[in-house]
């Protein structure tokens, strides 16, 4: 039913086979020695199956070299520490975002300092912003990036206008679609509003597979169904 029992990717069977053997964590990208891994070959070390939530974004984004935001984020949400909603989400946004921005410009350097960043900021938006305070994290979470690539400052003009627009467009996108929440609904929202947004202001094309299925749906009891973009049809 869910991926709590199986592999933490693609939730099929966990096997344990005869001998140990070398195996790259889908998270940090370490090898290790294991006899762990799901029959389709995917492997998730110990570290990293026992990692907070916002540690393990943060270590996974830092490693990856991958450059769409959307897999990235469907890879960490499939993590039971990702719970199916919760504040977390409001780090996962910027934090995918910044490592697609940065692995695609080759700018691996920068990647570090602007994901860690991007969390003291999204730390401070608290669970349930969205219902108390009408505005989801996900989408402060677009401003987050854009804040960042740009080096806004409370000051700046052009950085100013484009950290509040993004976060406006998105927020905007997720009111239309109606409550109740739904962290993975705003979350791929926001990311795929941040795509559109790049390209347009920036000239910046992300490599982004929008064709996503929602595969939380039964983890979700309040899920819109049919009512979703996201859901499976
Ligand atoms: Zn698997
Ligand atoms: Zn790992």
């Amino acid at each position: 039913m869910d991926h709590r029992s199986g592999c933490l990717i693609c939730g099929k069977e966990i096997v344990y086979l005869k001998n140990e053997k070398k195996q790259q964590c889908l998270y940090c990208r370490e090898t290790y020695e294991s006899d762990v891994t799901c029959i389709d070959g995917h492997f998730v070390c110990d570290k990293c199956h026992s990692l907070p939530a916002n540690d393990l974004i943060e270590q996974t984004c830092i490693n990856s070299k991958l450059e769409d935001p959307l897999e990235l984020s469907l890879i960490l949400m499939k993590n039971p520490k990702i719970k199916m909603h919760g504040p977390e989400h409001h780090f996962l946004v910027p934090a995918v975002l910044l490592t697609a921005y940065y692995n695609k410009k080759e700018e691996y350097g920068k990647k570090e300092n602007k994901i860690k960043e991007s969390r003291n900021r999204a730390e401070k938006i608290l669970g349930g912003f969205c219902g108390s305070h009408g505005i989801c994290g996900a989408a402060v979470g677009t401003g987050i990036f854009i804040s960042l690539i740009t080096d806004a400052t409370p000051l700046s003009e052009k950085e100013w206008k484009l950290s509040n627009q993004i976060t406006a467009e998105n927020l905007l996108t997720i009111a239309e679609w109606g409550g109740p929440r739904c962290c993975k609904r705003d979350t791929f929202l926001s990311i795929i509003g941040a795509e559109k947004f790049l390209r347009k202001h920036f000239g910046f094309t992300m490599n982004i597979d929008k064709d996503i299925h929602c595969e939380f749906t039964k983890l979700n009891q309040e899920c819109k169904k049919t009512d979703c973009m996201f859901y499976p049809r």
